[in-house]
């Protein structure tokens, strides 16, 4: 459904697109009948700050958590590698996080997708628009009992109350980025670029060797209070490999940098505007294809 949604069956999206002044009733509180029913069997995306806040809460370097938690995928709809939380081999399919009787044991530090729920967060593409749409819908699941209590929100509300703005504020190149690649569809990035959306995506240890341990500071011009926070603060090195990782995949931000890596940036927006026009190509034939086929058989039915 959406980059932030588990895999949940159409039928129990309401039918209803949301904005976020929108009101719905929802409250999910310990002691609820339904308690701890929807953490299992369902698809969790770990956004980088996900994974950022649960290993730190765990105490895990990025590497053991990424084994012992996460499973590789991809984003809906894009080839986008990610990871997403690797379920108990158990009769549920439970979270690794849940607790039969306390519920959630991160919660605090609980992943957006969770945060959201019962709501997802869309972005649709018409096909004749090149910009994506982006609404909130409501989700029903029988077994969920929250949406009988009387506790009325705004999407806004909800969103605040759960703390997803500030997820959303941390992650937001990532967000750009990921839209981005929906509106492009199963354009091919080439695998330099997959690489490099993976290691910023899931593995910030392997993007500090990656700027500190590589020629990266010698392509890149880095004020030196920015280099001072980025080599003292993990969620600035966070928000920096982000931003970073927009402008090496669509040249969009700003950085200074050598004439060698505008070469190797120019390269790699050369290949994906390349990829990108050939897939429209193939389009188009495509649809060129299928109308003279639809008129060949409206003529042969006149025919006979
Ligand atoms: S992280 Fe917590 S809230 Fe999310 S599915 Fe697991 S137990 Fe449930
Ligand atoms: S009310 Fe819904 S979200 Fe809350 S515990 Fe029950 S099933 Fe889960």
């Amino acid at each position: 459904m959406d980059e932030f949604k588990v895999d949940i069956e159409q039928g129990v999206i309401e039918p209803r697109e949301l904005s976020a002044t929108d009101r719905f009733k929802f409250k999910c509180y310990p002691g609820i009948e339904c308690f701890n029913k929807c953490c299992s069997a369902m698809r969790i995306n770990l956004t980088p700050y996900d994974i950022f806040i649960l290993k730190n809460r765990l105490g895990l370097s990025y590497d053991e958590f990424l084994i012992k938690y996460t499973q590789p995928a991809s984003i809906d709809r894009t080839p986008l590698p990610i990871v997403v939380l690797k379920l108990l081999d158990d009769e549920e399919k439970s979270c690794p996080f849940l607790l039969e009787k306390e519920g959630c044991s991160v919660y605090t530090d609980r992943p957006s997708t969770c945060r959201y729920y019962p709501i997802g967060r869309v972005h649709m593409k018409k096909v004749d628009k090149p910009e994506l749409r982006e609404f909130f819908v409501l989700v029903k699941e029988d077994h969920c009992l929250g949406h009988k209590e009387d506790k009325e929100w705004t999407i806004d509300d909800w969103r605040q109350d759960q703390g997803v703005d500030f997820h959303d504020g941390v992650t937001r190149d990532w967000l750009e980025i990921v839209i981005k690649a929906k509106s492009l569809g199963m354009t091919e990035f080439n695998k330099g670029s997959l690489d490099l959306f993976f290691m910023v995506s899931s593995n910030l240890d392997m993007f500090r060797k990656f700027v500190f341990e590589s020629r990266f500071l010698d392509s890149y011009q880095l004020e030196p209070d920015l280099l001072d926070k980025i080599r003292s603060s993990e969620l600035d090195l966070l928000k920096f490999s982000l931003r970073w990782l927009r402008f090496a995949l669509f040249g969009e931000g700003n950085f200074k940098i050598s004439d060698e890596a505008k070469v190797k940036a120019s390269e790699r927006l050369k290949k994906l505007s390349e990829a990108r026009k050939q897939q429209m190509q193939e389009r188009e034939q495509k649809a060129e294809k299928d109308m003279a086929h639809m008129q060949e058989m409206k003529k042969n039915r006149t025919d006979s």
